[in-house]
């Protein structure tokens, strides 16, 4: 490295800094900024230093100290917290504070400055447990080359007290083709559109996901939905690789066990780099973890937010994840499990002891089952979902019938639907336990829409279905009722596209 210290010794009397080492005149807060993770007395901050966000984020190596303020007012005049974190090229620039000892259930304002630059300001918000509504967005999968994120003006725009992201943050596969495609998709012919392309290939390494999460974080929309409330987020498959399962890719004939140890060891790096998270991952040796799951209350909703990729058993049934998997006598299995052990327990335990009126699970896939085929079959399902681990999920329904006003709330499939969870998930006529409301994508496609309604007669507890529409989910939760507002992007080639609502289902009605 060159230092100062060269520059006297060699030059003599001049001293300049080399520009690598000077700030960089480009705008630092390029990616946004962020809150999440709402504890009735805490939030946790975040932003990124990125001059040049797909180019590895462009910082010299080495430390850099941001400034952070909390305040009480949105003109940001009354401090609250201040102080000065530091952050380094170790964690691509990232700033994560975690603030603790704050009131519960009410709205703060935050800024970083680093040197002469400001960041935007962004609002944050406590959990509170004492409230009696509550407005939750559901968002999911927001495929890049599919289409623009206008759902996220719409989230800005309507400033929930909080963002609950399940999954597919990013793709990771290379450029795709722009235009229509067309292709066979559970014995239907699928029509589809790309607007743009990803920039770089195939996301492997720590660089790569660095720059895929810029690329995504480069809508203004997804910033703005992230400074306008807190999210809590967990990953789904894409952010790593499509599939995957613990420590199993979807194609472990194309890279080896450690190759992928090593590939989801980067992926949950950037992931943690890009999201406002309490805690980094661990990591032993190529081993890696992050913590994600975790209970969030919200006045009359408690919030599990579950972890169904880094703790699953690999899906069975040779399984592919689409319309035309075939259930099999491997499904009996009572230790196949989506979440591991120790996540059920606390599941359970979690579910067991609260005390809220409205008792949700934030699933990345879909919980209530879904048939492809007539009833007289064994039933064609997708095994990526939780039809490939029937067993677990019995357990969990049969505990749920013993909890206040269950809700299920799932992304993944890229299509809107509202479902009843019966006592036996097959059978419409046994006891309704709960609902499973899924939000649509973001902005992914749907190639299976027709595959998903051609089976809607053999789904008896299905009671709406659009696989047509890009959206999100608004939740309006009161003590009394839970109300599920499906909103939908007009035209998804359009960053500024109408957002409309499609239908909305309340839950005392149904
Ligand atoms: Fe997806
Ligand atoms: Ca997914």
């Amino acid at each position: 490295m060159i230092t100062r210290r060269f520059f006297m010794a060699a030059g003599g009397a001049t001293i300049s800094i080399p520009k690598a080492f000077a700030q960089s005149d480009r705008p630092h807060f390029t990616l946004g900024v962020a809150s999440g993770c709402p504890r009735p007395d805490g939030i946790v901050l975040w932003t990124r230093l990125a001059p040049e966000p797909l180019r590895g984020g462009g910082m010299p190596l080495g430390k850099a100290a941001v400034r952070y303020r909390l305040c009480s007012d949105q003109a940001m005049r009354r401090t609250v917290r201040e102080g000065i974190v530091e952050t380094s090229d170790a964690k691509a620039h990232a700033v994560h504070v975690v603030l603790r000892g704050l009131e519960a259930g009410r709205d703060y304002w935050y800024q970083f400055t680093y040197g002469k630059d400001e960041s935007p300001i962004g609002r944050a918000k406590t959990a509170n447990v004492a409230g009696t509504t509550a407005k939750l967005a559901l968002a999911s999968c927001q495929a890049y080359e599919a289409g623009h994120f206008a759902a996220y003006a719409d989230i800005a725009a309507w400033a929930p007290d909080c963002v609950i992201h399940i999954g597919d943050y990013i793709y990771e596969s290379g450029p795709g083709v722009v235009g229509m495609r067309s292709a066979q998709v559970g014995g239907f012919q699928a029509t589809w559109e790309n607007i743009r392309q990803h920039v770089g290939t195939e996301t492997v390494t720590l660089w790569d996901y660095r720059n895929r999460y810029a690329l995504y974080k480069s809508e203004p929309a997804l910033q703005a939905a992230h400074a306008v409330a807190p999210w809590i987020a967990a990953l789904d498959d894409h952010e790593i690789d499509n599939n995957w399962a613990a420590d199993v890719p979807q194609d472990p004939w194309a890279q080896t066990p450690l190759e992928f140890k090593v590939r989801k060891l980067a992926a949950l790096q950037a992931y943690y780099e890009h999201m406002p998270l309490e805690e980094p991952p661990t990591v032993n040796g190529v081993d890696s973890h992050l913590q994600l799951y975790g209970a969030y209350r919200f006045g009359p909703a408690q919030v599990h937010l579950i972890d169904t990729r880094q703790y699953r058993s690999d899906q069975v049934c040779e399984a592919q994840g689409n319309p035309a998997d075939r259930s099999c006598d491997a499904l009996a299995d009572p230790y196949l499990s989506m979440t591991g052990a120790a996540q059920e327990r606390w599941l359970l335990n979690a579910l067991k002891s609260s005390k809220a009126p409205f008792n949700v699970i934030a699933s990345q896939t879909w919980f209530a089952p879904y048939r492809y085929n007539g009833l007289n079959d064994v039933p064609h399902v997708n095994m990526d979902q939780w039809d490939g681990y029937p067993i677990q999920r019995q357990r969990l329904i049969d505990a749920l019938a013993g909890v206040s006003n269950p809700v299920v709330l799932s992304g993944d499939w890229h299509c809107a639907a509202a479902m009843r969870i019966h006592k036996n998930p097959w059978d419409p006529k046994s006891p309704r336990v709960g609902h499973n409301f899924c939000g649509t994508s973001i902005s992914s496609h749907c190639p299976w829409s027709l595959a998903m309604d051609a089976a809607k007669d053999f789904n008896g507890h299905l009671d709406y279905y659009n696989g047509d529409k890009r959206g999100y989910l608004r939740c309006d939760v009161t003590e009394r009722n839970w109300r599920s507002e499906y909103r939908v992007v007009t035209d998804p080639r359009d960053s500024k596209s109408a957002v409309t609502t499609d239908v909305t289902i309340d839950t005392r009605d149904v």
